[in-house]
């Protein structure tokens, strides 16, 4: 069945060529230009994706501006009905998604598994709360010198064509994230999947495609963001960037996009402040979760902790007695591998690897891990780091946990506040009223206390201040931000 399912999108070699997606077929570009694939599990090829042409992404434009005046007048509740559908089908094929995952990003099974029934259960939550979303009627008479009569009816409209760009750590989750909104609310997309991650993204359009999205409303353009970001990201026919990446990325995107109206997720480099009263066996298990799920590749995880010199004595046995219980490197197919297996490539490892010397040679000290086999990194902890190290100044997309001492709760958020990032922050204490006062004092996106960074659940508003993000995203804060305020103003006969 899923041979059937998936068929039409590559030339069946060994491996495959990709082919992109106009909206109706699915096509090989003349531009002859491809990009291996290769897994960074076991160094074989996957497949390849196609660099498509520019006047290929004109024509795929062309066709969503088109499809879009149509799709927006379909009744939501069709809409609605196909997103369903979408959900369903991605359930029905979660078993060749997730072996695809493994092998495509080196995600373990485990978390490749509950990436896609995250996915569906998003999709499905996302049509569901599209049915209520309302406008609203103003009077016109609340405001000083309008006594008479002039009455706004408010609606919700989409923008036109969202460019859809979406980053390798989350291939399937973050694409939908961009894909089902945008749709729901009337928009056509133009998605362009990332170049390591891409095949999976592809499989998500193709079941869009066969829950019956009409044709021209979602395209899928390939090719690296090199080869076609800038041409894609400008073009006239795009009204909306909607964004997961790296804040450089994003810092270019935004320069190139001008005046389309951008929704962006970017990097972090999330903090834990550890208080003197905290549960250390809970701060711990955060630790381990928040550092080092997904090898570290993740925009919310933990990457340094802010206490005290004496609180980090005590802290650290219990933590370093966690890691051994839960931590194990291996390979991501086998269903044992806890947390840690290989970062995206063995260049993302050699650049992972450079900085922890860097940092060692500044003054900090490994006090677990710090080895590089190919693209597997050991879980590290770092201790006697400085905030200007690159280690905690820049995201360092990988298994390393710094630790930082402070002498005061105002220094820690100093040190917070004064990094280019401003995603999440998570603080430890059985205290939860200092926690929130605390917390007040973090320029931050969002706060979790007594939990490591996430983004779910999925309703909650999730955004980035800062160099970390543009706007909000959560299931109805999405639908808000991917379409516009339409005020029709009726003036009542005088
Ligand atoms: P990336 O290198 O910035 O790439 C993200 C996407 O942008 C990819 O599809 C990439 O295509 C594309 N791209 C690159 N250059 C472009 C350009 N000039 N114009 C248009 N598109 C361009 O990020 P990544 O390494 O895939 O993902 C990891 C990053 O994403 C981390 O920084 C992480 O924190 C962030 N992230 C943030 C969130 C969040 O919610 N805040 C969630 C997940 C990930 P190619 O793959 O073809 O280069």
């Amino acid at each position: 069945m899923n041979e059937e399912m998936f068929g039409p999108i590559s030339d069946q070699a060994t491996p495959p060529v990709y082919r992109y997606f106009n909206g109706k077929d699915w096509l090989t570009s003349s531009s002859g230009k491809t990009s291996e694939i290769i897994s960074p599990v076991d160094g074989s090829v996957v497949g390849s994706l196609q660099a498509v042409t520019r006047e290929e992404i004109d024509a795929v434009m062309d066709k969503a501006a088109h499809a879009q005046v149509a799709w927006e007048k379909m009744p939501l509740n069709h809409r609605v009905k196909i997103m369903h559908l979408a959900a369903d089908w991605i359930r029905q094929n979660q078993d060749y998604l997730i072996s695809l995952m493994v092998r495509e990003i080196g995600k373990s099974h485990g978390e490749s598994k509950s990436e896609i029934a995250r996915t569906a259960d998003l999709v499905d939550y996302y049509a569901n709360e599209a049915q209520s979303i309302k406008g609203e009627t103003l009077d016109s008479d609340n405001f000083p010198g309008f006594d008479k009569g002039r009455i706004a009816l408010i609606e919700r409209a989409a923008y036109g064509v969202v460019v859809a760009i979406a980053p390798f750590n989350y291939p399937v989750n973050l694409s939908a994230s961009k894909i089902a909104p945008a749709l729901l609310m009337g928009n056509s997309v133009v998605f362009k999947p990332p170049t390591q991650g891409g095949i999976s993204g592809l499989h998500l359009v193709r079941i869009f495609e066969k829950a019956g999205v009409p044709e021209g409303v979602l395209g899928c353009v390939t090719g690296t963001g090199e080869e076609i970001g800038d041409y894609l990201v400008s073009h006239p026919r795009a009204a909306m960037v909607a964004f997961t990446g790296s804040s450089d990325t994003g810092y270019a995107i935004a320069g190139k996009a001008s005046m389309k109206t951008l929704l962006f997720e970017c990097g972090g480099n999330n903090p834990a402040l550890i208080l003197p009263d905290a549960d250390y066996n809970l701060t711990a298990s955060e630790l381990v979760k928040g550092a080092f799920s997904y090898s570290g590749q993740r925009c919310t995880a933990i990457k340094y902790v802010l206490t005290t010199p004496a609180v980090r004595d005590e802290i650290l046995p219990v933590l370093l007695r966690t890691m051994d219980s839960l931590v194990k490197m291996g390979d991501p197919r086998s269903p044992d591998t806890k947390l840690v297996g290989p970062v995206v490539s063995e260049k993302a490892a050699e650049y992972i690897e450079s900085v922890i010397n860097e940092a060692v040679a500044g003054g900090a000290k490994i006090v677990r891990g710090g080895k590089r086999d190919k693209a597997f990194i050991e879980a590290t902890v770092l201790t006697d780091v400085k905030p200007d190290m690159k280690i905690v100044s820049e995201e360092i997309f990988g298994p390393v946990l710094s630790f930082i001492t402070v002498a005061s709760n105002e220094e820690m958020a100093n040190i917070v506040n004064g990094s280019r990032f401003g995603l999440q922050a998570c603080i430890f204490t059985r205290d939860e009223g200092s926690g929130i006062i605390l917390a007040a004092l973090l320029n931050v996106g969002t706060v979790q206390i007594n939990g490591s960074p996430q983004r779910g659940p999925d309703h909650f508003p999730f955004l980035g201040v800062k160099r970390s993000g543009i706007g909000v995203q959560g299931v109805r804060y999405s639908l808000e931000a991917v379409s516009r305020l339409k005020p029709v103003v009726l003036n009542k006969p005088q």
